[in-house]
């Protein structure tokens, strides 16, 4: 595959990211996709879903997990309800994920993303474990369906993701870096902890964000669109360039509520990867 092509997270219903006509209006070529709902999940769907996105000469990269009762409403909120962390909807989501793993199969796409929560930070107890054994099923069922499974970045430090990552011990366990998530949970400078994870990178969010002028990790930063923020997207991409990426480039926009301000930030962020390609890559 080409060297960083350019990418958006999308959706077909009313999960998060853009729909495809705007993926499609935009020239852009490959997607991250949200999860579609439980219903939508029909073999029927793949197959009319896989011809609209060859009509439209779209690749998915990507499949990312949702669920229902996900909420990045404020940071305590996001902590109490996204993931496999929150262990009331443990393990029914996890048999839901195997049933996206299935249905991502049907589309021949072979990485799942997912938000796993805010992982617990003593590895002894025994929800950590069960987080580690959670997300060890879910690597197993995955490497079945010839997938692998990346995690996307943001609530953990990278130190406490890597050790995590060690506790699972799975040799289809990856990182999808988003470098925006660490401002806004107040985690830190994204490029030093890029260049910390690089080896496990495998899939990247082009999001950029400002960080609170609050409490870190208890008020959210504020996100912004690509290349206005506090990432530094032309360091970014080097940085990615550095470590030998040469995945997709996703530009993450979640600002459902505007979809006309959406479209446009999103081509303008399209715009600037193009330019940082040819500056960095030199093509
Ligand atoms: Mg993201």
């Amino acid at each position: 595959m080409e060297h960083w092509l350019i990418g958006v997270f999308a959706s077909i219903d009313a999960g998060l990211g853009v729909k495809l006509e705007v993926v499609r209006d935009l020239g852009i070529k490959t997607i991250q996709l949200h999860t579609p709902h439980k219903k939508k999940r029909t073999p029927e769907n793949a197959a009319a879903f896989k011809k609209q996105l060859s009509d439209y000469g779209i690749t998915i990269t990507t499949v990312f997990l949702g669920f229902e009762g996900e909420s990045y409403e404020t940071i305590e909120i996001t902590a109490k309800t996204v993931g496999f962390v929150p262990p009331s909807t443990r393990s029914a989501r996890l048999t839901e994920a195997f049933e996206i793993s299935d249905f991502a199969k049907l589309l021949d796409v072979t990485a799942i993303g997912s938000h796993i929560g805010f992982i617990p930070h003593d590895r002894n107890s025994s929800d950590y474990k069960e987080v580690v054994e959670t997300i060890r099923r879910l690597c197993d069922h995955l490497l079945k369906n010839g997938q692998t499974l990346h995690l996307e970045t943001g609530q953990e430090s990278v130190d406490s993701l890597l050790a995590f990552i060690n506790d699972v011990q799975r040799d289809n366990l990856f990182i999808n870096f988003d470098p925006a998530n660490l401002i806004l949970y107040g985690i830190g400078n994204p490029i030093g902890a890029l260049k910390t994870v690089g080896r496990y990178v495998r899939g990247v969010h082009c999001k950029d964000a400002l960080a609170t002028t609050g409490k870190p990790g208890v008020d959210w930063g504020r996100e912004v669109p690509f290349g206005t923020g506090q990432v530094n997207a032309e360091l970014f991409l080097q940085t990615l360039h550095e470590i030998g990426y040469h995945g997709a480039l996703t530009i993450e926009r979640e600002i459902p509520e505007e979809p006309q301000r959406q479209k446009e930030e999103i081509g303008q962020a399209v715009q600037l990867i193009s330019q940082l390609k040819t500056k960095i890559l030199n093509i």
